[in-house]
């Protein structure tokens, strides 16, 4: 494994223990044929620089709902979310799409490798919206490719690998940019044990290592390698924990009845 050193342009270099996100009352409903679902009901929420959250629920407590609206894949119907000192609500798309290249890197449950592209053109490919040089490009690839122990694969198109080695490539293609914001959709979700306890100690290295991480998982002994957990119910928050002393955090325990 190969440690990182800080070199795509327009990283920023956010403190440790800045608020990173905040969250006022905000909702989300999907309005179907006949009924409308509240997906997120008045939540609130404060996301630190360093902190490594995990995300537990029942299925449809609204889980995925947060995770992409933290990514500005989805809006929300109300309250307030400022991401790094911008007001997410009244920004403009392009505004929107900007920060998310600039800070945010996503890993799903399902991988979403594209099919056609190679290991090594999979992870090469958020460089290239980045308008990296092609010898930077080729650095920071292998760099990402050793550190995920997948360099030996780098010819390989993804439907020749194990579901643990899409996994792998998925995250290098999300680090590979070094963004600030790491939001992983159940990354272990398609996984047996070891290959979930691989991606869980990369992750958690990651996040040693400065990145801030947002975790939705379905298996709560992987909350402890992160620093704080949520729990979500109907919509909401119903539990607030911290996990380690490793940053000063203000969590409040909070409840759902
Ligand atoms: P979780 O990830 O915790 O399983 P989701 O955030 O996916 O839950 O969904 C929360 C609720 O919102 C569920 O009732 C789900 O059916 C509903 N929902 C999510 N996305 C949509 C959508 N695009 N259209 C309609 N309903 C949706
Ligand atoms: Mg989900």
């Amino acid at each position: 494994m190969v440690g990182r050193q800080k070199s795509v342009e327009n990283n920023t270099h956010i403190p440790k223990g800045i608020i990173m996100i905040t969250l006022n009352n905000i909702s989300r409903s999907f309005i179907g044929d006949e009924v409308e679902t509240v997906a997120i009901d008045d939540m609130s929420l404060t996301i630190k620089k360093g902190e490594f959250l995990s995300i537990l629920g029942p299925s449809g407590c609204g889980k995925s709902t947060l995770l992409n609206v933290l990514g500005m894949l989805d809006h929300i119907d109300q309250g307030q979310f400022t991401f790094l000192k911008t007001n997410v609500g009244q920004s403009t798309e392009s505004q929107r799409a900007q920060l998310r290249k600039q800070h945010i890197g996503f890993i799903f449950q399902s991988f979403n490798l594209i099919d056609e592209l190679t290991v090594e053109q999979n992870i090469e490919l958020p460089l290239y919206y980045h308008k990296v040089a092609k010898a930077e490009r080729k650095r920071l690839v292998d760099e990402v490719l050793h550190r995920v122990d997948i360099a030996h694969r780098r010819n390989h198109l993804p439907a020749k690998l194990s579901g643990g080695q899409q996994q792998r490539v998925a995250i290098a293609r999300a680090i590979v940019t070094q963004p600030d914001l790491i939001l992983a959709d159940e990354p272990t979700g398609n996984l047996d044990s070891k290959n979930s306890i691989q991606i869980m100690e990369l992750l958690q290295q990651l996040n040693q290592e400065g990145s801030t991480i947002v975790m939705v998982t379905h298996a709560p002994e992987h909350v402890n390698y992160g620093t704080r957990v949520i729990e979500l119910l109907d919509g909401n928050i119903c539990k607030d924990n911290q996990i380690s002393s490793q940053i000063e955090l203000t969590t409040a325990e909070v409840s759902c009845a």
